[in-house]
């Protein structure tokens, strides 16, 4: 079994941004610029955006981080987005979700300009990927091809199965296999919550991508000898002994299953960090094209 280290991985695509971030300001011009709206006060949202911020100071981008209330109403907010689509100070912009309830959160990604739309969220990126033209592929599914990609994985005429069908993970993430490229050329199947023999279908695949959100739900059981497993799932679960008060687990039983691969991801230094530095490749992307 060989890790796939999205750790170290990301780290070297950070450095490709910040040295093309340093031919950038040696020609005098402006550095990217990511602007990142917060409303609220959650937790793990405070912290991915935290992140954010401090990835693109790493690399030399320019950030602005905008909180906004709790209670704002949901035109506050598009107005907001308003204004930073026509701020040509900024190259991109992500608003973080989970938004409040009253928030509907498909307006707002309607709202956003498409050519600022570094999440890939919006329907014309959407499009654009699945006709296979240029694009922002949200950060997530964009993530996990670079990983395969920087680890020359075989996905072609493999059985992919991705595990998860939710707009900004699991179906980008299969449109991608399916493509004509490389990585991709794999036949994929979307498994979901209605899926039939789930545990059967997952052995079958040569490539398990799981993005449910279900802590340790793949189990030694459902994957073939020699798989490569790709773990999503992050999620939060109370531990009194780490000094955060918690611990992230993923949607895999990774102890257990880990001798069944051939290559396989850990929760915190797997997809987390590609995403990450996805998106900054997504920035960078947006600065070029100004
Ligand atoms: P989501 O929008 O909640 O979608 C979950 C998907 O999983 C849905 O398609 C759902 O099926 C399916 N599902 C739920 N329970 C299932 C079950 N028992 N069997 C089969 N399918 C099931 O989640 P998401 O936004 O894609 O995120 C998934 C996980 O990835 C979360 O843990 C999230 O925190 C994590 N995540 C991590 C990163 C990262 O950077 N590492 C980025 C994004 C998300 P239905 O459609 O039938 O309801």
């Amino acid at each position: 079994m060989q890790l796939l280290d999205g750790k170290s991985c990301s780290q070297q695509i950070r450095q490709e941004i910040a040295q093309r971030v340093a031919e950038i300001k040696a020609t005098g011009s402006r550095v990217p610029h990511l602007a990142a709206v917060l409303v609220g006060n959650d937790g793990a949202s405070e912290t991915y955006v935290a992140f954010k911020v401090k990835d693109c100071q790493e690399v030399g981008f320019d950030s602005t981080l905008i909180r906004m209330d709790e209670n704002i109403s949901e035109q506050e907010l598009l107005d907001k987005i308003g204004e930073l689509n026509a701020d040509d100070s900024i190259d991109g912009f992500i608003v973080q979700l989970p938004l409040p309830a009253h928030i509907d959160e498909n307006k707002v990604i309607l709202a956003i300009d498409p050519k600022k739309d570094v999440d890939g969220f919006c329907p014309e990126n959407v499009g654009n990927l699945i006709l296979g033209l240029p694009t922002y592929v949200s950060a997530t599914p964009n993530g996990i091809m670079e990983l395969l990609r920087r680890y020359q994985i075989e996905t072609e005429g493999k059985h992919c199965v991705v595990l998860g069908r939710s707009n900004i993970v699991g179906t980008p993430m299969a449109i991608l296999m399916s493509r004509k490229s490389n990585p991709g050329n794999a036949t994929v199947t979307i498994a979901h919550s209605r899926t039939k023999n789930l545990a059967a279908l997952c052995r079958s695949a040569d490539i398990l991508i799981v993005a449910i959100g279900k802590t340790e739900f793949v189990t030694a059981d459902m994957v073939k000898d020699g798989a490569v497993v790709i773990d999503v799932g992050q999620t939060r679960v109370r531990d009194s002994s780490k000094k955060s008060g918690f611990r992230m687990v993923g949607d895999v039983d990774f102890d257990k299953v880990k001798d069944k691969c051939s290559y396989i991801t850990y929760v915190t230094g797997g997809v987390g960090p590609m995403t990450r530095a996805s998106l900054l490749q997504n920035t960078l992307k947006a600065h070029s094209r100004l």
